[in-house]
C-alpha cells in the first residue's frame, strides 16, 4: 500500500487498505445543523497550517448524505466537501486537508451503519485537525522552531526519504487512528443510531486490515476492534437515547 515515505505524507487512510485524512477549521452551528455534541472534544489548540493539496484528479463532487453533514456538525465542523473517486477499485475512504473526504464506489456499497462509521472516522480527523498536528510534530521532531513554517506541505515534506522521522511519529499516528475510531463510532451512534455491533465491528471484521504500512501508522483490524470494545456501552447509550435520522 505504501511504497515510500513520500506516499505517507499527503493524506492518511485506514479501511480495507486504510482510511486517510486531512484537516479543517471547525465552525459549529452550520445552518440547519445542530451544534457540536457535548461529548465531542473541544477544538484543538494546534496551530493552523495552510494546506494546498489538490484533490485526486479523477474525483467528482458527491452529494453528501444528510447524515454525513449531520455528523460533521456534531463534530463541530461546518462544511465538508465529499468527493467520489470513480476510478478507484479498492474499498476505502480518505481525506485531504483541509476539508475533503473522498469515497470510492466500493466503500459506498457498505451498509448504512458501516458506512456511517467509515465517514465518521474521516470526519474526526478533519474536526481534530490531525494534519495540523502532524505538521507541528514533524517540525518539532526535526529540530525546527514551532513557527518555522505555516505551510502544511512544507512541514509534511520533512518526511521525504526520512524513515527515522516516520518511525518516530508513527505512535502519534496510531493514537490519531484510535481517536478517529472511537469518536467516529460515537458520531455514527448519535446521528444514525448505530451501535458498534451494527457498524464499526462488522466493518473491521470484514476488512482485511493488516494495519501497518511502512511506519506502522495503522493498527491491525482486530486490534482496532479490541480497543473499540471499551466504547460499546457508550455507543449503545447514544444510539438509543434518540438519534437524529430515521432508520
Ligand atoms: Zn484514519
Amino acid at each position: 500500500m505504501v511504497g515510500s515515505i513520500v506516499a505517507l505524507s499527503g493524506f492518511r487512510r485506514i479501511g480495507v487498505l486504510g482510511f486517510w485524512l486531512t484537516v479543517l477549521v471547525g465552525h459549529a452551528g452550520h445552518a440547519g445543523q445542530p451544534a457540536r455534541a457535548a461529548w465531542f472534544p473541544d477544538q484543538p489548540a494546534t496551530p493552523h497550517y495552510a494546506w494546498t493539496y489538490e484533490p485526486c484528479e479523477d474525483c467528482v463532487r458527491l452529494s453528501a448524505q444528510p447524515g454525513w453533514q449531520l455528523m460533521a456538525a456534531l463534530a463541530g465542523v461546518g462544511e465538508v466537501r465529499f468527493l467520489y473517486a470513480a476510478g478507484e477499485a479498492e474499498a476505502h475512504a480518505y481525506s485531504y486537508a483541509p476539508d475533503v473526504v473522498v469515497l470510492t464506489p466500493a466503500i459506498l456499497q457498505l451498509d448504512r451503519c458501516q458506512l456511517a462509521f467509515v465517514v465518521g472516522h474521516e470526519l474526526v480527523h478533519i474536526a481534530l485537525r490531525h494534519f495540523d498536528e502532524d505538521a507541528l510534530l514533524m517540525s518539532l521532531m526535526s529540530g525546527k522552531a514551532a513557527d518555522w513554517t505555516r505551510k502544511g506541505k512544507v512541514a509534511i515534506d520533512l518526511l521525504t526519504d526520512n524513515i527515522a522521522l516516520a518511525l518516530r511519529i508513527s505512535p502519534h499516528w496510531q493514537l490519531q487512528e484510535r481517536e478517529a475510531d472511537w469518536l467516529g463510532a460515537l458520531l455514527a451512534a448519535e446521528a444514525y443510531g448505530c451501535t458498534l455491533e451494527e457498524g464499526a465491528l462488522p466493518y473491521l471484521a470484514a476488512a482485511e486490515g493488516d494495519g501497518g504500512g511502512l511506519a506502522a501508522a495503522h493498527e491491525a483490524s482486530f486490534g482496532r476492534a479490541g480497543f473499540l470494545m471499551a466504547f460499546a456501552e457508550s455507543a449503545r447509550r447514544l444510539a438509543f437515547k434518540g438519534y437524529y435520522l430515521p432508520r
